[in-house]
């Protein structure tokens, strides 16, 4: 059955959301809790109460939007988070959060009251781009993940705030979080935008996504014995640099060698002492190292140990690490895939299978329902970035992919 998205609903609902926050011409800044996220909040409560949905915001800030069913069994939810990078683009997360309102708006034109009770949500903060250590605060909240003491804990990257004081701005109670929690969702289907190029490569404007990727960041330090640049011989030295310059290329090798979907990178150094003239004490590093499949996670991480310490003791450089994120790969529910893809099908709309190499809300999600993300094509493959753009008829062709399965759980 051919389910109809309005596209011009879609395009001002991006539009009028985009200038919450609005940064430039075509950017958003809009993190967790501030004057542009209550704005924005506000915007979605107002779109979701002329939808005919009952709206409500959680303890934590989520606004959700629920069209209740006949049948009293679990809920089907849909939605993504309203927060920005800094700055960000106006489609990451905004997308999801536009496209569960407009599916559930839609199934009720369409179709009536649903048997099982649908709810979209607007969650309330994904990017740790104001909060460093919130780790998908909104969904951790639903799923009831948020320790007794983090609202305190958690401060700004600017230093000035800690979360909880930022809640008590926009008159949450940071006490209440824990009342935040669902146990009656039994499927999520979360939509966004792809963030990379797979799906413009391949001249496809839907992604149905079966897997989301393992994080790990290492934090790790090398360390040898700081030198005199010239009075010091290459024999004899023990330089962390060099140590450093091997390693890159090793633990980036293997991946390579390794191929798609593995992907590794060492995105931040920070040298001691750091000048021109000395062999440096101490290299420190990250290394983020991901793969969709949790058995090939195992082996990737032994392969880059293994060579991280070989050419460490080779060198005689001391080396040791730390892993502050260690997030497993997260598979989606086969039945909810193939519930999404028979929609696409059915829809007439092409698509791929694929797996999400960006971490998502749906990981949280995982731990209380059946999950599943559909991605919609990202021009250039760019995110995270002002210039992140997704036509209309790319978000319309994934909305009515959405709208099919979330039809055919509820209905
Ligand atoms: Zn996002």
């Amino acid at each position: 059955m051919r389910i109809d998205v309005d596209a011009e609903l879609v395009e001002r609902y991006l539009f009028e959301l985009g200038r919450h926050g609005a940064y430039g011409e075509t950017g958003v800044w809009r993190v967790a809790y501030s004057p542009e996220w209550v704005d924005a909040q506000n915007q979605v409560t107002g779109w979701l109460e002329d939808a005919g949905l009952e709206a409500r915001n959680d303890t934590v800030g989520n606004v959700w939007g629920r069209l209740t069913g006949t049948e009293d069994c679990p809920v089907v939810a849909t939605g993504s988070h309203i927060d920005s990078q800094n700055p960000g683009g106006r489609y990451d997360g905004a997308l999801g959060v536009i496209a569960g309102i407009v599916a559930l708006r839609t199934l009720r034109e369409q179709f009536g009251e649903p048997r099982r009770t649908l709810e979209a949500v607007s969650l309330c903060e994904e990017e740790a781009s104001r909060f460093h250590a919130t780790n998908f605060w909104g969904s951790r909240a639903i799923v009831g993940a948020i320790g007794p003491d983090e609202a305190e804990r958690i401060r700004s990257l600017d230093g000035t705030t800690t979360i909880g004081e930022a809640m008590e701005a926009v008159g949450l109670d940071p006490g209440q979080i824990p009342e935040a929690a669902r146990d009656d969702i039994d499927n999520w289907i979360e939509l966004h935008i792809e963030q990379g190029p797979i799906l413009e490569d391949e001249g496809l404007p839907v992604g149905v996504v079966d897997a989301i990727t393992s994080i790990t960041h290492y934090v790790v330090e090398l360390t040898g014995r700081s030198d005199h640049a010239g009075a010091r011989p290459m024999q004899g030295r023990l330089d962390p640099m060099a140590g450093f310059a091997e390693i890159v290329s090793a633990v980036v090798g293997v991946v390579l060698e390794s191929g798609p979907p593995a992907v590794t990178t060492i995105g931040r150094v920070h040298v001691e002492p750091n000048i021109p003239s000395a062999v440096p004490d101490k290299v420190t590093f990250t290394l983020d190292s991901r793969h969709p499949d949790q058995r090939a996670v195992e082996a990737q991480h032994a392969a880059q140990e293994r060579l991280m310490r070989e050419i460490a003791e080779r060198r005689g450089l001391r080396i040791s690490w730390t892993k502050p994120l260690d997030l497993p790969a997260c598979p989606c529910d086969p039945d909810l895939v193939a519930t999404l893809e028979r929609a696409a099908k059915e829809q007439g709309i092409a698509y791929r299978r694929m797996h999400s190499g960006a971490g998502h809300d749906t990981q949280n999600m995982a731990k209380i329902a059946r999950v599943a993300m559909v991605f919609a094509r990202s021009k250039d493959g760019r995110s995270h970035t002002p210039e992140e753009f997704t036509s209309v008829e790319d978000a319309v062709a994934a909305i009515r992919v959405l709208t099919g399965a979330l039809h055919e759980l509820a209905y």
